[in-house]
């Protein structure tokens, strides 16, 4: 993980332990997310959001239930410490950006949400086709 040069104060209402100034810190995938907060970076959020609305791509935007808070999931990202795993409201601090961010969103979700539900058919079919039942002989130990 690398510290890019830009400082700015992160609008988290988390209380601070440590002062700042804040900075971007570079994930092993090249994400940028906020030191303070973990928050990717306004762009990357945009970018993922735009690749989420892609009813083809694996990456998804999960609106959980607090209205500021974004998680952002793609099957080569486990955790956070592979890449930016959420985004939070006030990284973006502009109207220029939020609108930005906005005009994407929506979509973001909706198909989110259908390539959910379509791999929720795919792992039902897979386990009808098992007869919903655990294998038979089940594990030796050996593997
Ligand atoms: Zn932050």
């Amino acid at each position: 993980m690398g510290l890019s040069d830009e400082t700015f104060t992160c609008g988290s209402p988390s209380p601070r332990f440590t002062p700042g100034p804040d900075t971007w810190i570079r994930c092993p995938n090249g994400d940028r997310v906020c030191s303070f907060c973990g928050s990717l970076h306004p762009e990357d959020f945009e970018r993922l959001a735009k690749e989420a609305a892609d009813k083809d791509s694996s990456t998804f935007i999960d609106p959980t239930t607090k209205q500021y808070k974004w998680y952002v999931r793609r099957d080569e990202v486990p955790n956070a410490s592979a890449g930016g795993i959420k985004f939070y409201s006030w990284h973006a601090p502009t109207d220029e950006v939020r609108n930005r961010i906005n005009a994407v969103l929506p979509e973001a979700v909706r198909v989110s949400l259908v390539k959910i539900d379509i791999r929720a058919q795919d792992a039902l079919e897979e386990m009808a086709r098992r007869d919903g039942r655990l294998p038979e002989g089940g594990n030796d130990g050996t593997d």
